[in-house]
C-alpha cells in the first residue's frame, strides 16, 4: 500500500464499510460479533446504523434474508471468521434458494497463512467455501476497493432473481489506513440496483392469446409475485380476468385468503383440471409436483412470469414464457388486456366453488373438534384464528412439520408479505430470526407459530427478542416430538425414540428467565386469552401450547418424500 502523507487525515476499512452501507441506505445489520468484526459493529451503531446482535449466525442470516424479502434491499448479516462464517452459510444458501436478497459480510483471517495452511487462527478459505451456496462471492483485498466491493455485492443481491451474496473482509483490510479523501471518493452509491426488466411485447400478446383460449384457467401466485410489490396491479389483473387463483405459501395474503376467487380450498382439483395455468413468480418445483401428472393435467398449457430466463422449461414445457420483472410484466399485461378478452367458463367456476364449499365445511368441523386439554392442532389453530381474524397487519412466522402444514391451511392471511415460513427448502430454524427481522423492519406485532422441534433450532433467540423488547409472541406447539410425541424405542431400551422430545417441557419458563411473559395453554379458551393478552401488551411473550402427543403425522403433508425401512426391528 502507498505510504500515506503525514499531513492527511486518515480513514480505515472499518469506516469505509460503514460509510458504503450508509451511502446505499442499508440501515440495519444483524450479526454476532467477535474477531475481527467487533469494531465494525460498534462503529456502525455509533454512525446511526441499527445493529441487532443475535445469539447464532444462522438466526442472524435468516433475519437478514427476510429483511431483504420484505424491503427489496439486501439484508445485511455480519459474521466472524471460519465457524461464525459457516454458521451463517445455511441462511445464505437458504436465501439463494428462495430468492431473498442478502449480503453476508464476514471477517476472515490472515490470507497469506490461511492459503499456505499454516495453522492460522480460524483458518478457512471462506470465499471459495461460500461459492456453491451463494449467488455471488467476492473478497476485498484493498481498502480502496471497499466501495466497489459493496456496490458489486448490492447489485448481485437484488438484480434479476435476488439471492444471497458473500462478501469476504480479511481483518487486515478492516484495520488498514487510507487517505480520508481518497477513501470518500472510492465509495459508490449504486444507481438503479435492480433495473426493471421489461418483457418483450410479443411475449405479452402470446400469454394473453393463450389465456383467452382457456376454459379452465388458473393463476398460481408465488413468493416472487409477493416480493415484486406490485400488489394493486396483480389484484386488478386477477379481478378483471376473474381467473381463479391459488397462492403458494408465502404468497398468501397477496390477495386476501377470503377473496371469492381464491381456490386454495379446492387446490387438488384446481391443479388436476386446469387447462391453462399462469404461474406468477412461482417455480414448478417439488412444491408443485414438478408440474407433472397425475397432480396436473398432461394436456395443460403453461404461461410463466419470471425474471430468470433459465427458469422457463425447468420441469415441463412452458407454452408462453413472459421473462421480465413481475411489476413490469403485470403492468403490461393489464394495459394490453381487452375488456372481456379472458373469462373462465361458468362450469369451471361452479365446480371449484362447489369443492370449496365442501372443503370449508370439513375445515369447520375440524376446527370445532372436541380436542381440548391437551389441544389438537385444529382446536389450537381455531382459537388462534379467532384472535388474528381482525388483525391483518400481524406478521405470521411459521415453521414445523404438522404445525407448518396445518397452520398454512387454517390461518387466513389478509395482507401481502405477512406470512413468513420454511420456504422452498422446508428449512427448520428460520423462525426466531424471521420473527426478529419482521418486528425490527416493520415495528408491527409478530406471532411465530412453532413446532416444538422447530423452536429448538433457534430458541435461544428469545433472549434477543427480550433484549430488544420486540413485540413478538412465540407459540410453541408442544406435542413432545418431531412429528409426534408418542414414538417408542424399537430396541426397548430406556433411551427416548429418535423423534421424541420432552412433552412436559415448560417452554414458557424460558422466556421468563429474560423478563418476557410466559403463558401455558391446554385448552382453546386459555390459548385465546393468552394470545389476546400477549398481543395487547406488545411484550415479548411465549405461549407453551400443550398439543396431544398422539397427534401429528410423519413428515406432515410430505410423508411421501420420507423413505421407510421395510425391514422392521423387533419391538420388545
Ligand atoms: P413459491 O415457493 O412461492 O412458489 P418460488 O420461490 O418457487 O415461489 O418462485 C419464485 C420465483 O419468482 C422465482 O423463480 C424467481 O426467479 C421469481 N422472482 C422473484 N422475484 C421476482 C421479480 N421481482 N420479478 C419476477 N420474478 C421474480
Ligand atoms: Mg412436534
Amino acid at each position: 500500500m502507498p505510504a500515506v502523507p503525514e499531513t492527511s487525515t486518515l480513514t480505515d476499512g472499518f469506516h469505509l464499510v460503514v460509510e458504503a452501507l450508509k451511502l446505499n441506505d442499508l440501515d440495519t445489520i444483524y450479526g454476532v460479533v467477535g474477531i475481527p468484526v467487533t469494531d465494525l459493529a460498534r462503529l456502525a451503531q455509533a454512525s446511526g446504523i441499527r445493529y441487532i446482535g443475535l445469539r447464532h449466525e444462522s438466526a442472524a442470516g435468516h433475519a437478514a434474508a427476510i429483511t431483504g424479502y420484505l424491503t427489496q434491499k439486501p439484508g445485511i448479516c455480519l459474521t466472524v471468521s471460519a465457524p461464525g462464517f459457516l454458521n451463517g452459510m445455511v441462511a445464505l444458501a437458504n436465501a439463494t434458494t428462495n430468492g431473498f436478497p442478502m449480503i453476508q459480510i464476514s471477517g476472515s483471517s490472515n490470507r497469506a497463512t490461511v492459503d499456505l495452511q499454516q495453522g492460522e487462527y480460524e483458518e478457512l478459505d471462506q470465499m471459495n467455501a461460500a461459492k456453491p451456496f451463494a449467488k455471488a462471492a467476492y473478497r476485498i483485498e484493498r481498502p480502496e476497493d471497499i466501495g466497489i466491493g459493496v456496490a458489486r455485492a448490492i447489485r448481485a443481491a437484488v438484480s434479476g432473481r435476488p439471492g444471497g451474496v458473500y462478501l469476504d473482509l480479511p481483518g487486515a483490510i478492516l484495520g488498514a489506513a487510507l487517505d480520508a479523501e481518497a477513501g470518500a471518493k472510492s465509495l459508490v452509491r449504486v444507481v438503479d440496483a435492480a433495473p426493471r426488466q421489461l418483457p418483450a411485447p410479443e411475449a405479452i400478446t402470446r400469454a394473453l392469446d393463450l389465456l383467452a383460449t382457456a376454459k379452465r384457467p388458473l393463476i398460481i401466485l408465488g413468493k416472487g409475485a409477493a416480493y415484486a410489490q406490485a400488489d394493486d396491479d396483480i389484484r386488478t389483473f386477477v379481478e378483471r380476468t376473474r381467473i381463479p387463483f391459488l397462492p403458494m405459501s408465502m404468497a398468501k395474503g397477496l390477495l386476501p385468503d377470503n377473496h371469492s376467487q381464491s381456490v386454495a380450498a379446492a387446490r387438488h382439483i384446481a391443479l388436476a383440471k386446469a387447462d391453462v395455468v399462469m404461474l406468477i413468480g412461482a417455480r414448478l418445483n417439488w412444491l408443485l409436483g414438478h408440474g407433472a401428472s397425475p397432480q396436473w393435467s398432461a394436456t395443460a398449457r403453461f404461461i410463466q412470469l419470471d425474471v430468470l430466463p433459465t427458469e422457463i422449461d425447468s420441469n415441463r414445457a412452458i407454452a408462453a414464457p413472459v421473462v421480465g420483472d413481475i411489476a413490469s410484466a403485470i403492468a403490461q399485461l393489464l394495459s394490453a388486456l381487452k375488456p372481456g378478452q379472458i373469462r373462465p367458463s361458468p362450469e369451471w367456476v361452479d365446480e371449484l366453488g362447489a369443492q370449496k364449499a365442501k372443503n370449508a365445511k370439513h375445515m369447520e368441523a375440524n376446527l370445532a373438534a372436541p380436542h381440548a386439554n391437551p389441544l389438537g392442532f385444529y382446536s389450537a389453530l381455531g382459537a388462534i384464528k379467532k384472535v388474528l381474524a381482525d388483525k391483518p397487519d400481524v406478521y405470521l412466522v411459521n415453521e414445523g412439520a404438522n404445525t407448518l402444514d396445518i397452520t398454512r391451511n387454517v390461518i387466513d392471511m389478509h395482507a401481502p408479505r405477512r406470512r413468513l415460513d420454511c420456504g422452498t427448502w422446508g428449512v427448520m430454524g428460520v423462525g426466531l430470526g424471521f420473527a426478529i427481522a419482521a418486528a425490527v423492519t416493520s415495528g408491527k406485532p409478530v406471532v411465530a407459530i412453532e413446532g416444538d422441534s422447530a423452536f429448538g433450532f433457534s430458541g435461544m433467540e428469545i433472549e434477543t427478542v427480550c433484549r430488544y423488547s420486540l413485540p413478538v409472541v412465540i407459540i410453541v406447539f408442544n406435542n413432545g416430538g418431531i412429528y409426534r410425541g408418542d414414538d417408542v424405542n424399537l430396541g426397548g431400551g430406556s433411551d427416548p425414540a429418535p423423534t421424541a422430545l420432552m412433552k412436559d417441557a415448560h417452554y414458557e419458563k424460558l422466556i421468563e428467565a429474560f423478563g418476557g411473559d410466559g403463558y401455558y395453554a391446554a385448552d382453546p379458551q386459555s390459548l385465546r386469552n393468552a394470545l389476546g393478552e400477549a398481543l395487547a401488551s406488545g411484550r415479548p411473550s411465549l405461549i407453551n401450547c400443550a398439543i396431544d402427543p398422539k397427534l401429528g403425522t410423519e413428515s406432515g403433508h410430505i410423508g411421501n418424500l420420507n423413505p421407510h425401512s421395510e425391514v422392521h426391528a423387533p419391538v420388545h
